[in-house]
């Protein structure tokens, strides 16, 4: 299929023309993310390959109708960025990498909790700069802490296992609670009890409207003092102001973020030459008990080369019959 890939970085195109061996795709590399200014670019391609921050909203997604793309390849999970009804009124046809590797996205969480847990950010430049003294680096066991688990689908169970490793209590809230994460022993509860008992709180659904700022002054109000809040799943689950009074009073001990709800401008771009004009971004960078990566959880080798595979089978499945596994349809 015709495809051009917004949003290009050098491991995009290298994973994806490595798997596009296999296909046929003629594939056309972009830098510049899809947006109502990029839409153009897109000219003439049946399908459209794109990331997280590309916007398809409606005024993009019409524009690409217009210009002949019937397709839409997203190389991640999440399809938050999307407006599905729009893309079905105009014909358009969403597909998705449901699962590509849970386990990249759980092991980057704990690496936050660990991190954040033992202070590692700031113990590696402490004693790079010579200064060998422990204070400001204590941390707690892991061993019999209580971690909330929201989002019990394929990443909140991996999660779940590894720290039921470590010898914690795992709660767990889910909309459709699972047989395999109860195996797991994960306890369900609502989401009063998880706030109230948790000790770490490790974000791991999809965002919804009902998980928009699931993470707000309200629910922050219910949890322990010192809470731990970790979040890879989408920026917007949590309300960034809020947290940031919640680290300002202590109520939360420890935040660790690898999305952020205004993301799109800032992440993955070298900005290190250039005067970062969020404000809010810019505050959480200033506490020392917050750790930020720029959305790079789902960022190994295994999960690159499986995101592509899944991606060009994905349109190769469109192209051959029309119907693919990884479509992804509106709710009713
Ligand atoms: P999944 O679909 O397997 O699991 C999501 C779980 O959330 C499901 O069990 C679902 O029932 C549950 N859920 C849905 N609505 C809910 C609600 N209102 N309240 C509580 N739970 C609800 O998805 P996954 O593969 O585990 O991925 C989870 C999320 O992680 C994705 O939606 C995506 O936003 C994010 N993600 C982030 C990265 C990254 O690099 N940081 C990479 C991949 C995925």
């Amino acid at each position: 299929m015709k495809t051009v890939v917004f949003s290009t970085k050098p491991y995009d195109r290298r994973f994806l023309e490595a798997a596009g061996q296999a296909f046929e795709h003629e594939l056309r590399f972009l830098e510049p993310r899809l947006t109502l200014e990029t839409v153009e670019l897109a000219h003439g391609f049946e399908a459209v390959c794109v990331f997280v921050n590309d916007v398809l909203d409606a005024p993009v997604l019409q524009a690409l109708a217009r210009q002949g793309t019937s397709a839409i390849a997203l190389r991640c999970a999440g399809f938050n960025n999307v407006d599905l009804a729009m893309a079905r009124e105009l014909g358009i046809r969403v597909v998705r990498v449901p699962a590509y590797s849970p386990h990249a996205v759980a092991e980057h969480t704990v690496c936050l909790v660990l991190a954040l847990n033992r202070h590692i950010h700031r113990a590696y430049s402490r004693v790079r700069d010579g200064n060998f003294s422990l204070n400001g680096l204590l941390g707690f066991d892991l061993h019999g802490r209580t971690v909330g688990v929201i989002g019990t689908g394929e990443i909140g169970r991996v999660f779940a296992s590894i720290m039921r490793g470590f010898g914690c209590r795992v709660l767990g809230y889910d909309k459709f609670p699972n047989e395999k994460s109860r195996e797991l022993g994960v306890e369900y509860v609502e989401l009063p009890t998880l706030f109230a008992e948790s000790d770490i709180i490790s974000l791991h659904c999809p965002l919804t409207p009902e998980t928009h700022h699931l993470i707000d002054a309200d629910s922050i109000g219910k949890m322990k003092k010192g809470v731990m809040i970790i979040n890879t799943s989408r920026g917007a689950v949590i309300d960034t102001h809020a947290v940031i009074a919640g680290l300002k009073t202590g109520k939360i001990g420890h935040l660790g973020l690898d999305v952020y709800e205004e993301e799109a401008d800032v992440f993955f771009e070298d900005l290190s030459n250039v005067v970062i004009p969020d404000d809010t971004l810019s505050r959480l960078l200033t506490f020392p008990n917050v750790l930020i990566t720029g959305h790079q959880a789902f960022f190994t080798r295994e999960a690159l080369g499986c995101i592509a595979e899944t991606t060009l089978q994905n349109l190769a499945d469109l192209e051959k019959d029309g119907t693919c596994p990884n479509e992804v349809k509106p709710a009713k």
